[in-house]
């Protein structure tokens, strides 16, 4: 029996998933029977967190959609700025302030997000399996640079970075997850994600260094952790990293 076939068009960053020969084009995609729409999505590489919007023949469709012969499917990712508020979006309305999980390669892009104030998930021994079932159950965005991560049907909320570098990793989530406004830097601890608050010096003198002791009269420390923070020598470079990254296209 011969394939049926469908026209796929897959738009702005979504073609970052296909070969070059694929991108900005009309795809021809065979199958047969009557997959679901999300599966034919993927098949071509395509992770399903990353489509907000699916047109068939021009009427927004589910992912759970079956694909027929001849259908023409016009592909929408997350973050395009396009009015779609019209139609019926895939994705979960975003989060008011997004929250994270970076998965095991991602230890300081994680550090970066929490020096902005988000709240940011990272542990070094997770396998994709923790990942993927944390980031679930806690409605938090995947950070990763695994597309199979992605494809775990768990995932609900995922974004793969283009990235490798980690100074160019932080921009690009910053830019692309539209971070400027949500941003509340020096509110939570590097080490463990919890949150700072301000602690009377009274009650951290005794675990300070002499000279910090000397110099420093306000200090905040971590719910979680316990640890202590204070305006000292990092301070100043820290402070212009986040005006660089919050004022930075
Ligand atoms: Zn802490």
């Amino acid at each position: 029996m011969k394939p049926h076939t469908a026209a796929f068009r897959f738009y702005s960053e979504l073609n970052d998933f296909l070969p070059g020969s694929s991108r900005g084009r009309d795809v021809i995609y065979a199958f047969r029977g009557a997959p679901s729409v999300k599966d034919a999505i993927e098949a071509q590489g395509v992770p399903h967190v990353e489509v907000d919007l699916i047109l068939i023949d021009g009427e927004p469709v589910g992912f759970d959609a079956s694909l027929r012969d001849g259908a023409r499917a016009s592909v929408y990712p997350v973050f395009e700025t396009l009015d779609v508020a019209e139609v019926v979006r895939l994705r979960p309305a975003p989060l008011h302030v997004p929250r994270f999980a970076c998965d095991v390669h991602l230890g300081k892009l994680a550090r970066r997000l929490r020096l902005l104030g988000f709240d940011t998930l990272y542990r070094n021994d997770w396998d994709d399996a923790d990942l993927a079932a944390v980031a679930a159950a806690e409605r938090r965005c995947l950070l990763t640079r695994d597309i199979g991560l992605l494809k775990r049907g768990e995932v609900d909320r995922g974004y793969w970075l283009r990235a490798a570098d980690p100074e160019l990793q932080i921009r690009e989530v910053i830019g692309r997850l539209d971070l400027r406004r949500g941003s509340r830097p020096f509110t939570r601890c590097l080490a463990c994600n919890g949150e700072l608050g301000p602690v009377a010096k009274e009650e951290v003198v005794d675990d300070l260094p002499p000279r910090t002791r000397r110099d420093h009269e306000e200090f905040w420390s971590c719910a979680a952790c316990s640890r202590n923070y204070w305006r000292g020598s990092h301070y100043d470079r820290l402070e212009r990293t986040i005006h660089n990254l919050l004022t930075e296209d």
